[in-house]
């Protein structure tokens, strides 16, 4: 058989997690939580479940669940937005954007790309038989080179993917990084995909600029989110897609011969949990005081903080003090440390190897207590 997909292996994440498994290391590796999650939550999962919603629901997701959805929108948001033709329920947010690319795209289009790029967003590119424009952010803050992607943009460029709060990095775009973007796509066909799954986990009192705030743009957007991440429950795969209206119509075409609806009960569940605003809105300072914790806890490593502002993720230079490649050291230090991280380079096609790791910060306090204590050790 001919690959469609030649250049790829197995993601990262599961090489990481998989090898953290062998050596009965902690994994700060795969973005997970560890803390339990909500019972509440899981309580109404189990009544929806005793309560007999276990078949299909509609293929563009529970209609209550979506009004649910559309309500927390216009709060956060101020969008206003049809719960009927622009929100789709998704079995998680990767979902979301492959299925948000193979929409849009066709043989020969240009998709911007920012790298370091979550490592689904090129091989997505790559099988719709479009071309990734790689663009590097600027390292260590890890900023928009926006004058270079006025450079890149051509006649074939399709869409310009961006994320914030941003994995790898944790880095989270401005108002002013919005309106950039917004300028280089005025009166043109360039779409946005907008992957916001972290949309709760921002730091330092910044605000998150959802593409939701701003109609102009969500009428080229998709913009794709993860109730995995809001409700630490990564393993139930749900999340949301935004829309206009055109769009989505296009989107569902592909969505329903694909997943066709998601996971009936969590959508019952959710449509109910929603209503609990504080479950969400508490969990940008959860998370954070986990990020000054390692933080505290990285500062008595040789370890060089490059600064989060969101996500899961917190990144460290060993340039100082090791010139061992990142992938390589990731690998040694999960066998011989029994601390599981990511390298970087693994989400730059070429393999651009500053030196960093990403650590996962979503952890018990003791967990990351124990994994740096065995990384000093
Ligand atoms: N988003 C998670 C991370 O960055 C991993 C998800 C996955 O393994 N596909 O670690």
């Amino acid at each position: 058989m001919i690959s469609k997909l030649p250049d790829v292996g197995t993601t990262i994440f599961t090489v990481m997690s998989s090898l953290a498994m062998e050596c009965n290391a902690i994994n700060l590796g795969q973005g997970f939580p560890d803390f339990p999650m909500s019972s509440e939550l899981t309580d109404l999962v189990a009544k929806a479940m005793r309560d007999g919603n276990n078949q299909y629901v509609h293929m563009n997701g529970l209609a209550l669940l979506r009004e649910r959805i559309a309500e927390k929108c216009a709060k956060l948001y101020g969008a206003k937005l049809s719960a009927d033709s622009q929100i789709t329920v998704t079995p998680g947010g990767t979902y979301g954007i492959y299925t948000a690319l193979t929409t849009i795209l066709h043989p020969g289009d240009e998709v911007i790309v920012f790298e370091p790029a979550y490592d689904s967003y090129i091989p997505n590119i790559v099988i719709n038989g479009a071309v990734p424009v790689r663009i590097s952010l600027e390292y260590p803050q890890y900023s928009i080179p926006w004058d270079e992607v006025r450079q890149k943009v051509t006649g074939k460029t399709k869409a310009i993917i961006i994320n914030s709060p941003h994995n790898p990095t944790g880095a989270v775009l401005s108002a002013n990084d919005i309106a950039q973007l917004s300028d280089i796509t005025m009166g043109t066909k360039i779409m946005i995909i907008s992957d916001e799954v972290y949309e709760h986990l921002i730091y330092d009192n910044l605000q998150h600029e959802s593409i939701l705030r701003y109609p102009d743009l969500l009428e080229k957007s998709f913009v794709c989110f993860s109730f995995g991440k809001t409700y630490h429950c990564t393993g139930w795969k749900i999340g949301y897609c935004v829309s206009s209206a055109p769009l989505m119509k296009e989107f569902r075409k592909v969505h329903q011969f694909n997943c066709f609806s998601c996971n009936s009960t969590v959508q019952f569940a959710l449509a109910e949990y929603l209503l609990n605003e504080d479950a969400y809105l508490s969990l940008g300072k959860l998370m954070e005081k986990k990020r000054n914790f390692l933080r505290k806890l990285m500062s008595n490593t040789p370890f060089k903080l490059i600064p989060s502002h969101g996500s899961y993720f917190e990144c460290y230079s060993y340039a100082e003090f090791s010139d061992e490649r990142d992938k390589d050291l990731a690998i040694r230090l999960t066998r011989e440390n029994a601390v599981a991280t990511i390298p970087m380079s693994s989400f730059y096609k070429d393999e651009t190897d500053n030196r960093v790791l990403r650590f996962c910060f979503a952890k018990k306090e003791e967990t990351l207590e124990r994994a740096i204590q065995r990384l000093v050790s």
